[in-house]
């Protein structure tokens, strides 16, 4: 399936978010370190679970970043700016308070904002880290 869209909307994606990042971030040296990739079985594993949480509808493409790597499931040539900066926030976050640290902080916003919200979309949406990634969007 994967493969089908690639070749039908450009194996490109990976290059070209790693080119938008280092274009928008020039003096970052974490920027030089990022490794947009297509998930592998265990990363496409890994994406369904963070699907659910959330609340994504399954037809829609997600992108998970862990350290320097972003996960991204093909993406329209559209999003990928928006999408490589909002990323990118997260790399800088995970090197900044480390990465199960920063793990623990979104885990447990995200049960917090479940509790309140008792809806997904909305705790994913409201977790901290998410609004600050959200707000460089159109860096
Ligand atoms: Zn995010």
């Amino acid at each position: 399936m994967y493969r089908i869209f690639i070749w039908l909307f450009g194996r490109s994606i990976y290059q070209q978010m790693f080119t938008i990042i280092q274009n928008k971030y020039p003096n970052d040296n974490l920027a030089k370190q990022v490794v947009p990739i297509l998930p592998n079985k265990l990363g496409s594993l890994f994406l369904r679970i963070a699907k659910f949480f959330s609340g994504t509808p399954s037809n829609y493409s997600i992108t998970v970043t862990l350290g320097k790597v972003i996960l991204s499931e093909p993406i329209h040539s559209y999003y990928i700016s928006r999408i490589a900066c909002h990323e990118f926030t997260h790399v800088k976050q995970m090197q900044q308070y480390g990465l199960i640290h920063w793990f623990l902080i979104y885990l447990v916003d995200y049960i917090d904002n479940l509790v309140r919200y008792k809806d997904r979309k909305k705790a994913y949406f409201n977790i901290p880290f998410e609004i600050a990634a959200r707000s460089h969007e159109n860096d």
